[in-house]
């Protein structure tokens, strides 16, 4: 159905325009926030809700199932130039596909938007394209089975409902995928940061804890259940009923316990993977169980020892030690030790502390085991591409990445414009705009930046904030000899804690210098190759099909950026095309050029838009494009082509 509508740049003269909108922002008669909004609410209104800014892709999520990802369409976007068809995910991933193979460069996609705005399902598609796209053999389909399947693992352990979104990612994800110069699909590469610990312990009203919790408390089978010690009722555990929502409609947790067992086959997780990893989200509930009773001192002592040794069992670790971690400070003095009972406030941080760093480790432990899975056999990359997506939960985290991310944006949009118009020998006005490296720098600039006051502030000894508290809890807990945990019997935990072991012993970084070291590393890998944007915008807060909130959607349009990539893109010149294809399209327009050129595609292009009659002003030939000033001549041009 789309391709009978698809058209080039656009779609159509202005009956079509006014009907569906226009599907690239770049040929807007006005480039007002009005008028943009107006158009992809147009659109939107057509369950079109793919809309261009030339390359760049803005997607607003329709909240319900639309019939544009078959394999049909698929195959009809396969291989086909960015603009013959109306805009889809397939198109910009079917693109830099091709240019990968035909520059032998490397491209990233990144994908931003707030919650709940279809990031996650927008990677997913473009995975899904892949893997249909792409040649195959025995060994790619593999590989290409393990990319799609880590997807339920990953989303069980990584993912929760939000108030925002029901399957909310709750840590950012950096999907690398890599193609041999055939274009196979070779290996593929996860770089997972921050996960959102703090959710294990505790969640707000209307949310939950991680998906595979629930899944396994409603899936698990009765043996299973046995085994780890697990009763069926959701409502049982403390860690999975602060939210007061541990049922909900729109998910189901069994279904989802079964897809999630059959993707650990396909990722080659063996049967004491496997029991291992089932262990440690049991013990993790039980863990959350351990209640403390206050002594005559009001000191915390443990209300019974049931949860606790299952703890103890699930996880291979002594009773008796963990006990003791729990409920003692272990202070060393001269000649001897002395044990500093905990109040029960300070009982339960050091319980909650473990659960997260349990989960925690387990989590990047498990990443660990899929890359592994999904390394490159061959040897043989030449090429890659890679999907990012990008989302994090403290507010802080979540302004700085947008900020890092925006100038990333900005950088690249400009660089590359910059560097085309060179190329192809074409002066141009550079645009003035606001770069907010100034933000940027304010954040992380070396002991001025807020990180750095933060770092010293949480380093400093004397008054605990939280973040200080947490962290010297976890450098004590490293070194504390009831918590090594390091001598358990299960190889996740064992594995896991012998590295928190080693790297404790360094000072400790801050959250945020983590993540500002994380984000800084990104960057440095996106600056060196090509990039491909989708910008996903939120139609509505309460997750209906339909409903397109103009304000909200403002609100985006502003902190995406997305009026200043138009600007950017529209100022010098709106359109190029490379002379070629111009030629093709526009060839039936011209005697001199109909029904064949023979000499280069430059000179045709010349006498084409001469006859056509463009000013010398509207248009400017590069070495191997032409590049035209205002949309308006490219319409009067297609709808001579219409006649
Ligand atoms: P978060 O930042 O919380 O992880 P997100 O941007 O990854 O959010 P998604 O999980 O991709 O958001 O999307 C939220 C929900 O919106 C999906 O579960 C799905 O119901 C709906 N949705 C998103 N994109 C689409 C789409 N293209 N077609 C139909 N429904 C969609
Ligand atoms: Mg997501």
């Amino acid at each position: 159905m789309l391709v009978a509508q698809g058209r080039l740049d656009v779609e159509g003269a202005l009956t079509a325009r006014d009907r569906v909108g226009i599907q690239d922002f770049v040929l807007l008669d006005e480039t007002t926030e009005v008028a943009v909004i107006s158009n992809l609410k147009k659109r939107f209104s057509k369950d079109l809700i793919y809309t261009y800014i030339g390359t760049l892709i803005v997607s607003v999520n329709p909240y319900k199932d639309l019939d544009i990802y078959s394999k049909k369409q698929m195959d009809v976007y396969m291989g086909v130039n960015f603009f013959e068809l109306p805009p889809h995910i397939y198109a910009l991933a079917d693109n830099a596909y091709h240019t990968m193979l035909t520059e032998f460069n490397n491209h990233f996609i990144l994908i931003s938007g707030e919650s709940g705005a279809g990031k996650t399902e927008a990677s997913k598609k473009i995975l899904q394209y892949y893997a249909v796209s792409c040649p195959s053999t025995t060994l790619m389909n593999t590989v290409r089975d393990k990319m799609l399947m880590s997807n339920p693992v990953l989303e069980a352990f990584g993912n929760a409902k939000t108030l925002k979104n029901d399957n909310s990612s709750r840590f950012g994800k950096y999907m690398d995928i890599q193609f041999d110069s055939q274009g196979d699909a070779v290996g593929g590469h996860i770089l997972n940061y921050l996960l959102e610990k703090s959710r294990v312990v505790h969640q707000n009203h209307g949310e939950r804890n991680f998906h595979v919790f629930y899944q396994l408390v409603e899936g698990g089978s009765d043996d299973l259940l046995t085994q780890l010690g697990l009763e069926r009722d959701v409502q049982h555990y403390y860690y999975l009923t602060q939210g007061e929502c541990a049922i909900v409609s729109s998910i189901n947790d069994k279904n989802d316990w079964k897809s999630v067992k059959n993707a650990l086959q396909v990722i080659e997780f063996d049967e004491t993977n496997t029991n291992h990893l089932f262990r440690v989200v049991a013990s993790v509930l039980h863990l959350g169980n351990v209640h403390f009773d206050p002594d005559s001192k009001g000191h915390a002592l443990l209300k019974n020892n049931t949860e606790l040794n299952w703890v103890s069992d699930l996880l291979g670790v002594d009773a008796n030690s963990l006990k003791e971690g729990l409920t003692f400070r272990k202070i060393e003095a001269k000649t001897e030790q002395v044990l500093s009972p905990f109040t029960i406030d300070h009982a339960i941080y050091v319980r909650d502390a473990l659960a997260k760093a349990i989960y925690g480790q387990t989590f990047t432990w498990l990443v660990n085991r899929i890359n592994e899975s999904m390394e490159n056999k061959l040897c043989t990359k030449n090429t890659e591409i890679f999907a990012l997506f990008v989302v994090s939960f403290e507010q802080f985290c979540i302004n700085y990445c947008n900020e890092k991310l925006q100038q990333l944006f900005i950088q690249l949009t400009l660089k590359a414009e910059q560097e085309e118009y060179e190329a192809e020998g074409i002066e141009w006005e550079p645009v003035q705009f606001f770069n907010n490296k100034i933000i940027c720098d304010l954040v992380e600039e070396k002991h001025r930046g807020i990180i750095s006051i933060l770092d010293e502030e949480c380093l400093r000894p004397g008054d605990a904030t939280d973040l200080t508290f947490l962290e010297r809890l976890e450098e004590k807990m490293g070194n504390h000899p009831h918590f090594l945990v390091c001598q358990s019997k299960n190889t996740i935990v064992r594995e896991c804690f012998s590295a928190v072991d080693t790297t404790n012993k360094r000072r400790p970084e801050t959250v945020a210098t983590q993540f500002k070291n994380s984000l800084q590393k990104l960057t440095e890998m996106l600056m060196a190759k090509e990039a491909w944007y989708i910008r996903c915008l939120k139609s509505n807060e309460s997750k209906q099909p339909g409903q397109f909130d103009e304000a909200l959607i403002r609100h985006q349009v502003k902190y995406l950026g997305l009026m200043e990539h138009l600007r950017v893109r529209r100022a010098g010149f709106a359109y190029r095309r490379k002379y070629e294809d111009f030629l093709k399209r526009y060839k039936p327009l011209c005697p001199a050029t109909w029904p064949h050129w023979r000499g280069i595609p430059a000179d045709g292009v010349e006498l084409l838009v001469q006859h056509l009659g463009y000013l010398p002003d509207e248009y400017k030939m590069g070495r191997t494009k032409i590049f035209i000033r205002h949309p308006r001549t490219l319409y009067a041009t297609e709808d001579a082509y219409e006649k």
